[in-house]
Protein backbone atom coordinates (compact mmCIF):
# COMPACT_ATOMS: atom_id res chain seq x y z
CA UNK A 1 0.00 0.00 0.00
CA UNK A 2 2.93 2.34 0.56
CA UNK A 3 4.08 1.41 -2.95
CA UNK A 4 0.34 2.55 -4.15
CA UNK A 5 0.72 5.74 -2.55
CA UNK A 6 4.23 6.32 -3.71
CA UNK A 7 2.64 5.65 -7.64
CA UNK A 8 -0.24 7.85 -6.54
CA UNK A 9 2.50 10.53 -5.52
CA UNK A 10 4.46 10.28 -8.80
CA UNK A 11 1.42 10.80 -10.92
CA UNK A 12 0.07 13.47 -8.81
CA UNK A 13 3.14 15.33 -10.12
CA UNK A 14 2.88 14.33 -13.35
CA UNK A 15 5.77 12.17 -13.37
CA UNK A 16 5.54 9.45 -15.98
CA UNK A 17 5.89 6.08 -14.81
CA UNK A 18 7.02 3.21 -16.89
CA UNK A 19 7.13 -1.26 -16.86
CA UNK A 20 9.97 -0.71 -18.98
CA UNK A 21 13.32 -0.43 -17.62
CA UNK A 22 14.60 0.64 -20.72
CA UNK A 23 12.62 3.88 -20.52
CA UNK A 24 13.75 4.71 -16.51
CA UNK A 25 15.44 7.58 -16.22
CA UNK A 26 15.18 6.67 -12.03
CA UNK A 27 14.23 3.68 -10.30
CA UNK A 28 12.84 3.71 -6.54
CA UNK A 29 13.28 0.85 -4.46
CA UNK A 30 10.46 0.64 -1.51
CA UNK A 31 12.38 -1.40 1.15
CA UNK A 32 10.70 -3.53 3.66
CA UNK A 33 13.46 -4.30 6.60
CA UNK A 34 11.57 -5.43 9.78
CA UNK A 35 13.18 -9.29 9.39
CA UNK A 36 16.89 -9.66 8.39
CA UNK A 37 15.06 -11.87 5.21
CA UNK A 38 13.62 -9.05 4.08
CA UNK A 39 16.40 -6.43 4.58
CA UNK A 40 18.55 -9.04 2.24
CA UNK A 41 16.33 -9.28 -0.13
CA UNK A 42 16.21 -5.78 -0.21
CA UNK A 43 20.45 -5.58 -0.81
CA UNK A 44 20.06 -8.11 -3.60
CA UNK A 45 17.60 -6.09 -5.68
CA UNK A 46 19.95 -3.12 -4.97
CA UNK A 47 23.21 -4.55 -5.76
CA UNK A 48 20.92 -5.48 -8.93
CA UNK A 49 20.46 -1.63 -9.76
CA UNK A 50 23.63 -0.60 -9.29
CA UNK A 51 24.62 -3.18 -12.02
CA UNK A 52 22.18 -1.21 -14.18
CA UNK A 53 23.42 2.37 -13.14
CA UNK A 54 27.51 1.58 -13.82
CA UNK A 55 25.96 0.00 -17.40
CA UNK A 56 23.98 3.36 -17.96
CA UNK A 57 20.75 2.16 -18.36
CA UNK A 58 18.94 4.15 -15.30
CA UNK A 59 20.52 7.51 -14.17
CA UNK A 60 19.26 7.83 -10.53
CA UNK A 61 18.79 5.03 -7.77
CA UNK A 62 16.71 5.90 -4.91
CA UNK A 63 15.49 3.85 -1.68
CA UNK A 64 12.74 4.62 0.00
CA UNK A 65 10.86 2.59 3.06
CA UNK A 66 11.71 1.00 6.47
CA UNK A 67 15.36 0.26 5.12
CA UNK A 68 16.78 3.61 5.19
CA UNK A 69 14.09 4.74 8.30
CA UNK A 70 15.91 2.03 10.15
CA UNK A 71 19.74 2.54 8.69
CA UNK A 72 19.91 4.76 6.17
CA UNK A 73 23.70 5.70 7.08
CA UNK A 74 25.07 1.87 6.32
CA UNK A 75 22.92 1.52 3.52
CA UNK A 76 24.77 4.72 2.06
CA UNK A 77 28.04 3.42 3.37
CA UNK A 78 27.28 -0.12 1.93
CA UNK A 79 26.01 0.77 -1.33
CA UNK A 80 27.30 4.27 -2.29
CA UNK A 81 25.86 4.18 -5.79
CA UNK A 82 22.89 5.38 -4.30
CA UNK A 83 21.69 8.33 -5.14
CA UNK A 84 19.27 9.12 -2.53
CA UNK A 85 17.37 7.53 0.86
CA UNK A 86 14.32 8.20 2.07
CA UNK A 87 11.98 6.67 4.97
CA UNK A 88 9.13 5.16 5.94
CA UNK A 89 6.25 7.67 5.48
CA UNK A 90 8.24 10.31 3.57
CA UNK A 91 6.85 9.86 0.36
CA UNK A 92 6.77 14.07 -0.16
CA UNK A 93 10.11 13.95 -0.36
CA UNK A 94 10.37 11.15 -3.00
CA UNK A 95 9.26 13.96 -5.18
CA UNK A 96 12.41 15.93 -3.33
CA UNK A 97 14.95 13.91 -4.18
CA UNK A 98 13.75 12.87 -7.72
CA UNK A 99 13.74 16.61 -8.77
CA UNK A 100 17.15 17.40 -6.43
CA UNK A 101 20.61 16.96 -8.14
CA UNK A 102 21.71 16.71 -4.37
CA UNK A 103 22.74 13.34 -3.25
CA UNK A 104 21.88 11.73 0.07
CA UNK A 105 19.58 11.72 3.16
CA UNK A 106 15.96 12.55 2.19
CA UNK A 107 14.64 11.67 5.87
CA UNK A 108 12.06 13.78 7.98
CA UNK A 109 12.18 10.96 10.58
CA UNK A 110 9.35 12.59 11.94
CA UNK A 111 7.18 9.00 11.12
CA UNK A 112 4.59 11.82 9.83
CA UNK A 113 1.60 10.31 7.92
CA UNK A 114 1.40 12.12 4.38
CA UNK A 115 -2.25 11.24 2.73
CA UNK A 116 -1.28 11.84 -1.48
CA UNK A 117 -3.85 9.43 -3.73
CA UNK A 118 -3.43 6.27 -4.68
CA UNK A 119 -2.72 4.14 -7.86
CA UNK A 120 -3.95 0.53 -6.91
CA UNK A 121 -1.67 -2.21 -8.19
CA UNK A 122 -3.91 -5.28 -7.05
CA UNK A 123 -7.10 -7.01 -8.61
CA UNK A 124 -9.21 -3.78 -9.21
CA UNK A 125 -12.35 -5.35 -6.88
CA UNK A 126 -10.51 -4.93 -3.49
CA UNK A 127 -8.07 -3.13 -1.90
CA UNK A 128 -6.07 -3.16 1.46
CA UNK A 129 -6.49 0.03 3.72
CA UNK A 130 -3.52 1.32 5.91
CA UNK A 131 -5.26 2.95 8.83
CA UNK A 132 -2.44 3.55 10.97
CA UNK A 133 1.00 2.96 11.27
CA UNK A 134 3.55 2.26 13.93
CA UNK A 135 2.92 0.35 16.93
CA UNK A 136 2.64 1.31 20.79
CA UNK A 137 3.66 -2.52 22.35
CA UNK A 138 7.04 -3.69 22.90
CA UNK A 139 7.27 -7.21 21.99
CA UNK A 140 10.70 -8.21 22.49
CA UNK A 141 11.43 -9.70 18.87
CA UNK A 142 9.92 -6.91 17.20
CA UNK A 143 11.88 -3.96 15.04
CA UNK A 144 8.81 -2.70 14.07
CA UNK A 145 8.52 0.03 16.51
CA UNK A 146 12.30 0.89 16.36
CA UNK A 147 11.39 1.31 12.43
CA UNK A 148 7.76 3.19 12.36
CA UNK A 149 7.51 4.73 16.11
CA UNK A 150 4.62 4.61 18.24
CA UNK A 151 1.29 4.40 16.70
CA UNK A 152 -0.02 7.12 14.12
CA UNK A 153 -3.71 6.99 13.03
CA UNK A 154 -4.83 8.56 10.28
CA UNK A 155 -7.99 10.92 11.04
CA UNK A 156 -11.87 9.09 10.02
CA UNK A 157 -12.50 11.81 7.55
CA UNK A 158 -9.50 10.97 5.42
CA UNK A 159 -10.02 6.98 5.71
CA UNK A 160 -13.80 7.42 4.86
CA UNK A 161 -13.31 9.72 2.02
CA UNK A 162 -10.35 7.31 0.56
CA UNK A 163 -12.55 4.18 1.11
CA UNK A 164 -15.28 6.07 -0.97
CA UNK A 165 -12.77 7.03 -3.91
CA UNK A 166 -11.94 3.52 -4.36
CA UNK A 167 -15.42 2.62 -4.23
CA UNK A 168 -15.88 4.94 -6.61
CA UNK A 169 -13.55 3.26 -8.69
CA UNK A 170 -15.41 -0.38 -8.18
CA UNK A 171 -13.38 -1.54 -5.35
CA UNK A 172 -15.90 -3.91 -3.34
CA UNK A 173 -13.69 -5.48 -0.67
CA UNK A 174 -11.77 -3.66 1.50
CA UNK A 175 -8.80 -4.90 3.63
CA UNK A 176 -8.23 -3.28 7.08
CA UNK A 177 -4.43 -2.87 8.01
CA UNK A 178 -2.09 -1.42 10.39
CA UNK A 179 0.61 -3.00 12.88
CA UNK A 180 -2.23 -3.20 15.49
CA UNK A 181 -5.68 -2.28 13.98
CA UNK A 182 -6.94 -2.88 17.37
CA UNK A 183 -5.78 0.44 18.75
CA UNK A 184 -7.15 2.39 15.76
CA UNK A 185 -7.49 6.17 17.07
CA UNK A 186 -6.08 5.57 20.28
CA UNK A 187 -3.49 8.33 20.09
CA UNK A 188 -5.60 10.77 17.71
CA UNK A 189 -8.55 9.87 19.69
CA UNK A 190 -7.90 9.45 23.07
CA UNK A 191 -9.47 5.93 22.55
CA UNK A 192 -9.73 3.02 20.29
CA UNK A 193 -11.91 3.78 17.55
CA UNK A 194 -11.87 0.58 15.19
CA UNK A 195 -15.41 0.06 15.85
CA UNK A 196 -16.60 3.54 14.80
CA UNK A 197 -14.51 3.54 12.03
CA UNK A 198 -16.23 0.50 10.62
CA UNK A 199 -19.35 1.56 11.51
CA UNK A 200 -18.25 4.64 9.25
CA UNK A 201 -17.21 2.45 6.15
CA UNK A 202 -20.13 0.44 6.23
CA UNK A 203 -22.04 3.20 5.04
CA UNK A 204 -20.10 3.76 1.69
CA UNK A 205 -22.12 2.79 -1.15
CA UNK A 206 -20.46 0.19 -3.06
CA UNK A 207 -18.64 -1.73 -0.23
CA UNK A 208 -19.72 -4.64 0.19
CA UNK A 209 -16.76 -6.33 2.33
CA UNK A 210 -14.90 -5.11 5.19
CA UNK A 211 -11.70 -7.27 6.30
CA UNK A 212 -10.25 -6.95 9.45
CA UNK A 213 -6.79 -7.83 9.70
CA UNK A 214 -3.10 -7.72 12.39
CA UNK A 215 -5.85 -7.49 15.68
CA UNK A 216 -4.20 -7.41 18.91
CA UNK A 217 -5.24 -10.09 21.43
CA UNK A 218 -5.41 -8.52 24.26
CA UNK A 219 -7.34 -5.37 22.97
CA UNK A 220 -10.14 -7.61 21.26
CA UNK A 221 -12.99 -6.78 23.25
CA UNK A 222 -16.47 -8.66 22.99
CA UNK A 223 -18.17 -5.78 21.60
CA UNK A 224 -15.76 -5.73 18.38
CA UNK A 225 -16.62 -9.90 18.62
CA UNK A 226 -19.95 -8.92 18.47
CA UNK A 227 -19.76 -6.01 16.18
CA UNK A 228 -17.95 -8.65 13.41
CA UNK A 229 -20.65 -10.95 14.15
CA UNK A 230 -23.96 -8.37 13.45
CA UNK A 231 -22.00 -6.61 10.89
CA UNK A 232 -23.83 -6.96 7.24
CA UNK A 233 -20.45 -6.08 5.24
CA UNK A 234 -17.47 -6.67 7.89
CA UNK A 235 -16.90 -10.74 6.76
CA UNK A 236 -17.20 -12.89 10.16
CA UNK A 237 -12.76 -13.32 9.42
CA UNK A 238 -10.29 -12.03 11.95
CA UNK A 239 -6.52 -12.44 11.71
CA UNK A 240 -5.24 -12.44 15.77
CA UNK A 241 -1.74 -13.13 15.69
CA UNK A 242 -1.12 -14.58 19.42
CA UNK A 243 2.43 -15.88 18.89
CA UNK A 244 2.76 -18.33 21.44
CA UNK A 245 0.24 -19.53 24.53
CA UNK A 246 2.36 -20.11 27.15
CA UNK A 247 2.18 -17.92 30.09
CA UNK A 248 6.21 -17.26 30.65
CA UNK A 249 7.13 -17.49 26.48
CA UNK A 250 4.40 -14.28 26.26
CA UNK A 251 5.64 -12.50 29.12
CA UNK A 252 9.34 -12.84 28.12
CA UNK A 253 8.34 -11.90 24.43
CA UNK A 254 6.49 -8.81 26.35
CA UNK A 255 3.04 -9.46 24.99
CA UNK A 256 0.21 -7.96 26.75
CA UNK A 257 -2.15 -10.96 28.41
CA UNK A 258 -2.03 -13.94 29.18
CA UNK A 259 -3.32 -17.85 28.16
CA UNK A 260 -6.72 -17.39 29.77
CA UNK A 261 -7.30 -14.20 28.00
CA UNK A 262 -6.52 -15.48 25.04
CA UNK A 263 -9.00 -18.37 25.18
CA UNK A 264 -11.89 -16.44 26.25
CA UNK A 265 -11.59 -14.26 22.78
CA UNK A 266 -11.03 -17.23 20.67
CA UNK A 267 -13.76 -19.60 22.20
CA UNK A 268 -15.82 -16.30 21.32
CA UNK A 269 -15.04 -16.07 18.10
CA UNK A 270 -15.51 -19.56 17.82
CA UNK A 271 -19.49 -19.50 19.26
CA UNK A 272 -20.15 -16.83 16.83
CA UNK A 273 -18.64 -18.51 13.85
CA UNK A 274 -15.77 -16.04 12.78
CA UNK A 275 -12.70 -17.64 10.93
CA UNK A 276 -9.52 -17.04 12.80
CA UNK A 277 -6.00 -16.45 11.29
CA UNK A 278 -3.46 -16.43 14.12
CA UNK A 279 0.14 -16.51 13.47
CA UNK A 280 3.01 -18.42 15.92
CA UNK A 281 6.48 -18.06 16.79
CA UNK A 282 8.20 -21.00 17.43
CA UNK A 283 11.71 -21.51 18.94
CA UNK A 284 11.51 -18.03 20.82
CA UNK A 285 14.45 -17.57 23.52
CA UNK A 286 14.14 -20.32 26.19
CA UNK A 287 11.34 -22.34 24.77
CA UNK A 288 11.70 -25.65 25.95
CA UNK A 289 10.04 -29.06 25.08
CA UNK A 290 7.21 -28.46 27.66
CA UNK A 291 6.89 -24.73 26.74
CA UNK A 292 6.48 -26.49 23.09
CA UNK A 293 4.04 -29.32 23.67
CA UNK A 294 1.67 -26.97 25.77
CA UNK A 295 1.85 -24.80 22.23
CA UNK A 296 1.64 -27.71 19.84
CA UNK A 297 -1.74 -29.23 22.19
CA UNK A 298 -2.85 -25.93 22.13
CA UNK A 299 -3.08 -25.80 18.36
CA UNK A 300 -4.53 -29.09 17.95
CA UNK A 301 -7.51 -28.49 20.31
CA UNK A 302 -8.23 -24.69 18.92
CA UNK A 303 -8.54 -25.57 15.53
CA UNK A 304 -7.41 -22.15 13.93
CA UNK A 305 -8.82 -21.71 10.60
CA UNK A 306 -6.14 -20.31 9.37
CA UNK A 307 -2.40 -20.18 10.87
CA UNK A 308 0.80 -19.16 10.18
CA UNK A 309 4.00 -20.80 11.85
CA UNK A 310 7.44 -18.85 12.02
CA UNK A 311 10.90 -19.81 13.57
CA UNK A 312 12.07 -16.97 15.26
CA UNK A 313 14.60 -15.15 14.37
CA UNK A 314 17.75 -13.63 16.21
CA UNK A 315 17.01 -9.77 14.89
CA UNK A 316 19.98 -7.49 15.95
CA UNK A 317 18.57 -4.46 17.95
CA UNK A 318 15.41 -6.21 19.56
CA UNK A 319 15.53 -7.01 23.60
CA UNK A 320 15.18 -11.12 22.50
CA UNK A 321 18.14 -10.71 20.24
CA UNK A 322 20.75 -11.13 24.00
CA UNK A 323 18.59 -13.12 26.13
CA UNK A 324 19.96 -16.20 27.29
CA UNK A 325 18.58 -20.13 26.14
CA UNK A 326 18.44 -19.50 22.63
CA UNK A 327 17.57 -22.49 20.89
CA UNK A 328 19.02 -24.27 18.26
CA UNK A 329 18.07 -23.64 14.50
CA UNK A 330 17.74 -27.61 13.97
CA UNK A 331 14.98 -27.52 17.06
CA UNK A 332 12.87 -24.36 15.86
CA UNK A 333 12.73 -26.45 12.76
CA UNK A 334 11.68 -29.48 13.94
CA UNK A 335 8.81 -27.56 16.00
CA UNK A 336 7.94 -25.51 12.81
CA UNK A 337 7.42 -28.54 10.72
CA UNK A 338 5.11 -30.16 13.84
CA UNK A 339 2.71 -27.24 14.14
CA UNK A 340 2.61 -27.07 10.02
CA UNK A 341 1.65 -30.71 9.74
CA UNK A 342 -0.90 -30.07 12.96
CA UNK A 343 -2.37 -27.58 10.86
CA UNK A 344 -2.41 -29.19 7.66
CA UNK A 345 -4.47 -31.45 8.55
CA UNK A 346 -6.75 -29.18 10.47
CA UNK A 347 -6.90 -27.86 7.32
CA UNK A 348 -7.95 -30.53 5.61
CA UNK A 349 -10.86 -31.70 8.01
CA UNK A 350 -12.39 -27.88 8.60
CA UNK A 351 -12.12 -27.52 4.57
CA UNK A 352 -14.13 -30.99 3.91
CA UNK A 353 -17.05 -29.88 6.74
CA UNK A 354 -17.80 -26.94 3.77
CA UNK A 355 -18.42 -29.44 0.95
CA UNK A 356 -22.31 -29.12 0.06
CA UNK A 357 -22.50 -25.51 1.94
CA UNK A 358 -23.25 -22.72 -0.31
CA UNK A 359 -20.61 -19.87 0.73
CA UNK A 360 -20.51 -16.28 -1.22
CA UNK A 361 -16.98 -15.32 -2.76
CA UNK A 362 -15.52 -13.30 -4.45
CA UNK A 363 -14.04 -13.86 -7.53
CA UNK A 364 -10.53 -12.71 -8.13
CA UNK A 365 -9.84 -13.50 -11.58
CA UNK A 366 -9.70 -16.22 -14.32
CA UNK A 367 -6.77 -18.41 -14.38
CA UNK A 368 -5.74 -19.14 -18.36
CA UNK A 369 -3.44 -21.46 -17.84
CA UNK A 370 -5.68 -23.81 -15.80
CA UNK A 371 -8.71 -22.85 -17.34
CA UNK A 372 -10.85 -22.11 -14.32
CA UNK A 373 -11.80 -18.90 -12.23
CA UNK A 374 -10.54 -18.56 -9.10
CA UNK A 375 -11.87 -17.04 -6.20
CA UNK A 376 -12.09 -16.41 -2.15
CA UNK A 377 -14.90 -16.89 0.10
CA UNK A 378 -15.50 -15.09 2.77
CA UNK A 379 -13.51 -16.66 5.04
CA UNK A 380 -10.66 -16.14 3.24
CA UNK A 381 -7.78 -13.09 2.87
CA UNK A 382 -6.23 -12.68 -0.56
CA UNK A 383 -2.55 -14.48 -1.00
CA UNK A 384 -2.80 -15.78 2.47
CA UNK A 385 -5.61 -18.20 2.81
CA UNK A 386 -7.67 -20.87 0.64
CA UNK A 387 -8.49 -20.38 -2.68
CA UNK A 388 -11.73 -21.74 -4.13
CA UNK A 389 -11.75 -22.57 -7.93
CA UNK A 390 -14.87 -21.89 -9.04
CA UNK A 391 -17.03 -23.16 -12.25
CA UNK A 392 -20.76 -22.35 -13.92
CA UNK A 393 -21.80 -18.38 -14.54
CA UNK A 394 -19.17 -16.75 -13.16
CA UNK A 395 -18.52 -13.00 -12.79
CA UNK A 396 -14.76 -12.06 -11.95
CA UNK A 397 -14.90 -9.15 -9.85
CA UNK A 398 -18.20 -10.38 -8.49
CA UNK A 399 -19.52 -11.94 -5.19
CA UNK A 400 -21.20 -14.53 -5.64
CA UNK A 401 -22.71 -17.90 -3.65
CA UNK A 402 -20.73 -20.78 -4.59
CA UNK A 403 -21.59 -24.27 -3.63
CA UNK A 404 -18.53 -26.30 -2.44
CA UNK A 405 -18.18 -29.30 -4.31
CA UNK A 406 -14.56 -30.71 -2.86
CA UNK A 407 -11.92 -29.60 -1.06
CA UNK A 408 -8.42 -30.35 -0.37
CA UNK A 409 -5.68 -28.36 2.85
CA UNK A 410 -5.84 -25.25 0.69
CA UNK A 411 -8.28 -25.37 -1.95
CA UNK A 412 -12.46 -26.01 -2.41
CA UNK A 413 -13.47 -26.03 -5.35
CA UNK A 414 -17.24 -25.38 -6.01
CA UNK A 415 -19.93 -24.06 -8.78
CA UNK A 416 -21.71 -21.10 -9.00
CA UNK A 417 -25.19 -21.30 -8.26
S1 LIG B 1 2.24 -5.75 18.23
FE1 LIG B 1 3.12 -6.38 16.28
S2 LIG B 1 4.08 -4.54 15.41
FE2 LIG B 1 3.69 -4.13 17.58
S3 LIG B 1 5.62 -4.62 18.59
FE3 LIG B 1 4.31 -6.46 18.70
S4 LIG B 1 4.83 -7.68 16.87
FE4 LIG B 1 5.67 -5.59 16.59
Amino acid sequence: MDSERILGKLLENNIHITLNLEEAHSIIINTCAFLQSARSESEEIIQEFIEKKKAGIIKKLIISGCYPSLDGNSLMNRFPEIDAITGTNDINHIIDALKSDRKGRFLSGDFELVLPSRFLVTLPHYAYLKIADGCNHRCAFCLIPKIKGNLHSLEREFIVREVEGLANNGVKEIIITAQDTTNYGADIYGKPMLIPLLKDLEKIKGIEWIRVLYTYPGEVTEGLVSYIKNSEKVVPYIDMPIQHINDRMLKNMNRVGQRKDIEKILELFKVNNIAVRTTLIVGFPGEGEKEFEELKEFVEKMKFDHLGVFKYFREEGTKSYNMENQVEEAVKERREEAIRSIQEKISLERNNTFIGQTIPAIIDYYDEKEGVFVGRTKYDAPEIDNIVLVKGDVIVGEIQDVVIESAKEHVLTGRVL
